[in-house]
């Protein structure tokens, strides 16, 4: 099987599964304990929270330990629109190919009276600084832009948007999920106020992940109880979890470069090898995005057929993101992209890890290649193509 899937989640790393592995059954202390046997478990938690702090260029009072990136990104996106309220400021500013998590709380932010200003783009999949500074208003609270794509991998000039917010003295939060551990992150240097990661990303547990805030900022409780996580996070610490996302942030940061230089080389091969088949094409910029990452879209096709026929071949691919895979819409990245419906729904997604070999990347060339030709032939919108009875969107 070739696991071609990992902006979804990643396989554990050995060392992440053995750095938590203590924590079940010999140190299961909990950190708010009193007694010494508590008060290890504690340690432990406050030395990972070093570990990871100083993977972001943060100071350990910054981080913040939640469930993952979906709570991380409802908790800054809530804690700045709120503080903003309270001084009359209710515009955000974010972009139209945010996460779920991003946008659905923007949603229910629009619900509450607050104007939401979804910056375009463009083709390439990315936004500018320059148009993050012309949608800036006075009451502007807030500026929340992804680090990188989870469905395209564009990468977002992140360090660039966050020396505007600051200059202009608007919070600067960026969901950086896809790009903890496999880009660099400095939080200091890039001016960001807020962020989000989440370990499942970059071969850590599920179910946790980290909010950075800057100090002086002030955040608002998701989940109310006891007084863990400096009283903004409710709930006895997943200190296992934690053990095991620390570890692997470390292990990320640590082989990040040589990791992307590799990884680089191969996502280009397959991009090379798939820009092969004819009337189809790479969705997002080629140079600015992840490492890890291949979209193409391809005329005449359906998303979900392509990904059957590939599991069939033993690849494990995707079409837009594993949250909207399941339902009918076309992706609401692609559409933000310009991509019409009709070939919006027939996009693949590969997104490889670190260790794919130069053979798997020309089985998944060949394969993709099979059931491209395979389903088009049997596909009567296909024909009409060929026939001249409907238009090409791409070129040969
Ligand atoms: C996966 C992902 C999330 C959600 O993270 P969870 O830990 O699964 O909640 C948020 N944003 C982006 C960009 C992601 O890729």
């Amino acid at each position: 099987m070739i696991y071609a899937d990992n902006a979804a989640t990643t396989k554990m790393s050995r060392e992440a599964v053995a750095a938590m592995l203590p924590y079940f059954e010999e140190y299961y202390g909990n950190p708010s304990s009193l007694y010494a046997f508590g008060q290890k478990a504690k340690e432990d938690l406050e030395d990972a929270r070093k570990r990871i702090a100083s993977c972001l260029g943060a100071d350990p009072r910054e981080i913040l330990f939640t469930s993952g990136g979906s709570e991380a990104d409802n908790q800054a996106i809530m804690s700045a629109a709120h503080s903003g309220a309270a001084k009359g400021k209710k515009h955000i500013i974010s972009t139209a190919m945010e996460h779920h998590a991003v946008l659905h709380t923007l949603d229910k932010l629009k619900k509450q009276g607050f104007e939401v200003t979804l910056l375009d783009v463009h083709e390439n999949g990315i936004v500018t600084a320059e148009e993050v500074r012309n949608a800036i208003r006075e009451d502007t609270c807030l500026v929340t832009v992804m680090y990188a794509n989870n469905e395209i991998g564009t990468i977002q000039p992140v360090g660039e948007i966050g020396a505007v917010c600051r200059e202009r003295g608007v919070l600067f939060h960026t969901d950086a999920v896809q790009a903890a551990g496999h880009l660099p992150i400095d939080v200091k240097a890039q001016n960001i106020d807020m962020l989000s990661l989440s370990a499942h990303k970059f071969h850590g547990p599920k179910g946790i992940g980290v909010l950075y805030a800057r100090r002086g900022v002030l955040l608002e409780t998701l989940i109310s109880g006891g007084a863990q996580e400096r009283g903004k996070r409710a709930g006895t610490e997943n200190l296992a979890a934690v053990m095991g996302m620390a570890k692997a942030l470390e292990i990320a940061c640590s082989n990040m470069e040589r990791n992307a230089e590799r990884m680089t080389a191969m996502r280009d091969r397959l991009i090379e090898g798939l820009d092969r088949i004819p009337y189809g094409e790479l969705n997002g910029d080629r140079v600015h995005r992840l490492p890890g990452n291949v979209n193409f879209c391809f005329e005449g096709i359906e998303g979900e057929s392509l990904l059957l026929l590939l599991d069939d071949k033993g690849i494990c691919a995707s079409s837009g993101s594993a949250c909207t895979s399941g339902s009918l819409d076309p992706s609401h990245v692609l559409l933000a992209i310009g991509r019409p419906h009709e070939v919006a729904h027939g996009s693949l997604r590969l997104s490889i890890g670190e260790d794919v070999t130069e053979e798997e990347i020309d089985y998944m060339i060949a394969a993709v290649t099979d059931v491209v030709t395979y389903l088009r032939n049997m596909s009567p919108f296909w024909r009409d193509l060929v026939n001249g009875k409907r238009r090409h969107v791409f070129s040969e």
